[in-house]
């Protein structure tokens, strides 16, 4: 057994003991009663009758210690903004922001609404809520009013924070305006509206009596002092809705104790940063990696944390690496698709930068392709780390744990079970998968500190959703299809739904995905399941290249179709091979950077791409719509 195995089997076999030493990383008002209440399965309660407070954790212990350490470096590629706040200086503002949500009557238990571009006052206001024991609930920004309102009606909050706009490729986005509209679409609309004004959009409607200036309001609390409110270890710390890429997303609520030692844990065994590193993830904080690794976790370990508004590629395609070369970023986290639009870039960016305070760069969010793992391993020369996780963990299950020991990588797989993960890949029937056989991920519970509790307001769904795949045994699954192999190494292949059966053949998307990014001109593909008379399905791919030049006329495109059909043939065998390859020059992604097979998979059988809310980029369907067509 390796290190790092013993290490994962202690986490399972002596749970209670394993999770109070890593409870140990955190600062307990009053120490917990009980490590793991799992009385009610599948529900589990973290640290029972334990007291602590998020904040406290993240910035009043460090600003007590060092209160000029670099806490929050706020950078603008939209406004030129560049701002370093210190952990002292980070503790004035969120108690300010605090004083302001008691003003308005905000309180423990409360919710509030985050709808927020990427600037600090969106870090104060998330730990102003951890500071008094209310519950954010942070919408990406961007979200149409729709949505917006939807999430609304499920949070009920008591009062909403937003800004006038926000800035994306140097044009202002309007934020108060679908505030507005979605207050007026939703059921159970906030009694107050905080709008910071960034004077991006001049001379905005204010509704009277509902709407509140924050500058107005901060002048009028700067010597403001407010306690943390120790909160009980499992009472919710926030509430965030899972990415809709499979239909309607879920109110995932977290606890409080258990994410902060999950983060805690996380920061030194996975991530491994500490005081005085600064950390830069690339993530939005309306997705769960900003939420657990732009905000939180950075903080409680007493690093810096970078938040960036701006796109990868503005003002050009070294912008991250300028940054990390300027704070000495030694942690980096982003995501595989991030990496594939790097790909299409001038590798020169890479180099033009002194990187060497990088010790890793962490991908989570989507499979990362072995082509796409090894050559951004091979530019940086440092260990790139995939991580395979979900909203609803909020933090890794799978990952090269190498805190512990450094666990060889291998490329195309985000590794082992991490540490409190149960990790297994189970048969429809409920058996267990020998190695080499594919079959659904899923975890033993009771499910470590750190995951969702249950579905906001919805224990039932928690249950139905997440715990009723088979009763024999119950497991946590979110339908993910994997595989592993005879080391142990794993393998996500996609998700169930993407699953595509070939003449009795079941393939997983991702294996063709990567199977035609092994054609060197291949920068981005989709693969979907397409109907077919005859063998049941059949995969059509939708590929993006790097050089337009490859597919400038119909004979060029009817070549590279062939070749890679045929690097198909090669690594898989001519049953996954696709019928067709449509060349297209961007494919329709969620605004977390998900692909939208079943909305690609939809047009490709004629019917509609189904909810489109969380879309970036709406053309891509037209391209795709087109390519059918042609
Ligand atoms: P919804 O649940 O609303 O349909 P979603 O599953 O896309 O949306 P997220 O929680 O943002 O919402 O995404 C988690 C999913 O992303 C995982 O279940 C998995 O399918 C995929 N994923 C995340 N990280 C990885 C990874 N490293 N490798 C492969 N897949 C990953
Ligand atoms: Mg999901």
């Amino acid at each position: 057994m390796t290190t790092y195995q013993a290490f994962h089997r202690r986490s399972i076999d002596q749970r209670d003991e394993f999770w109070a030493e890593q409870a140990r990383l955190i600062h307990w008002n009053k120490p917990a009663e009980q490590i793991c209440d799992f009385s009610r399965p599948p529900f589990v309660k973290w640290f029972k009758g334990g007291e602590t407070n998020l904040c406290y954790n993240a910035v009043d212990r460090h600003a007590a210690k060092r209160p000029d350490a670099r806490a929050l470096i706020y950078i603008s590629t939209e406004t030129g903004e560049e701002t370093i706040y210190s952990y002292a200086e980070l503790q004035r503002e969120v108690e300010r922001m605090a004083a302001i949500y008691q003003d308005l009557g905000v309180g423990k238990g409360d919710r509030v609404l985050i709808y927020m571009p990427m600037i600090p006052q969106a870090c104060f206001a998330i730990l102003a809520c951890a500071r008094i024991g209310a519950i954010h609930s942070v919408v990406f920004g961007g979200f149409a009013a729709g949505s917006l309102a939807t999430r609304i009606d499920d949070a009920r909050p008591k009062l909403m924070v937003s800004a006038d706009a926000g800035m994306r490729n140097g044009k202002p986005v309007p934020y108060k305006h679908l505030v507005d509209e979605a207050c007026k679409l939703a059921e159970f609309p906030p009694q107050k509206v905080l709008i910071v004004d960034r004077g991006l959009d001049k001379g905005f409607p204010r509704v009277a009596g509902r709407d509140v200036d924050y500058a107005e309001q901060r002048v009028k609390h700067l010597d403001a002092k407010v306690p943390v409110t120790w909160v009980e270890s499992s009472e919710p710390s926030y509430i965030l809705y899972t990415s809709g890429t499979t239909g309607k997303p879920k109110g995932v609520q977290r606890d409080t104790g258990g994410y902060c030692v999950a983060l805690a844990a996380s920061m030194q065994h996975i991530y491994t940063g500490g005081e005085g590193e600064t950390m830069f993830t690339t993530s939005d904080i309306g997705w769960v990696v900003g939420h657990s690794y732009i905000i939180y976790a950075p903080l409680i370990a007493g690093m810096a944390t970078i938040m960036y508004e701006g796109t990868p590629l503005r003002p050009d395609a070294g912008i991250w690496w300028s940054i990390v070369e300027k704070y000495k970023v030694s942690v980096m986290f982003s995501a595989p698709t991030a990496v594939r639009v790097l790909k299409k870039q001038d590798p020169a960016f890479l180099k033009k930068y002194d990187l060497s305070s990088l010790k890793h760069l962490f991908l989570a969010g989507e499979p990362l392709d072995q082509p796409t793992h090894e050559w951004i391993m091979g530019e940086l020369g440092i260990p790139v780390i995939d991580n395979y996780w979900q909203t609803e963990t909020g933090w890794p299950m799978l990952a090269a744990v190498r805190g512990v020991e450094k666990t060889p990588i291998k490329f195309g797989s985000p590794s082992f079970p991490v540490y409190g993960y149960d990790l297994r890949i189970f048969r429809e029937d409920g058996s267990e998968c020998g190695a080499g056989e594919k079959g659904i991920v899923g975890v033993v519970p009771p499910l470590p500190p750190g995951c969702l509790s249950t579905v906001w307001g919805q224990d039932e769904r928690f249950v139905s959703t997440y715990f009723s795949l088979f009763t024999n045994p119950v497991v946590y699954s979110s339908s993910d299809w994997g595989i592993k192999d005879e080391q142990g190494y794993h393998t996500i292949l996609g998700r169930m739904d993407d699953v595509i059966n070939v003449a009795g053949h079941r393939l997983g998307t991702r294996e063709i995905e990567e199977a035609v990014q092994g054609h060197n001109a291949i920068a981005e593909v989709a693969v979907v399941g397409v109907h077919d008379e005859l063998k049941g399905q059949m995969p059509m791919a939708f590929a993006v290249v790097k050089d337009a030049g490859r597919i400038d006329s119909a004979e060029k495109r009817a070549a590279l179709e062939k070749e890679v059909m045929k690097t198909v043939d090669d690594s898989l065998g001519a049953i996954a091979r696709p019928a067709r390859i449509h060349f297209i020059s961007g494919l329709p992604k969620t605004r977390s950077g998900k692909m939208l097979r079943r909305s690609i998979q939809a047009l490709a059988e004629g019917r509609d791409p189904g909810d489109l809310t969380t879309i970036d980029d709406p053309s891509t369907l037209d391209q795709i719509r087109a390519a059918l067509a042609g």
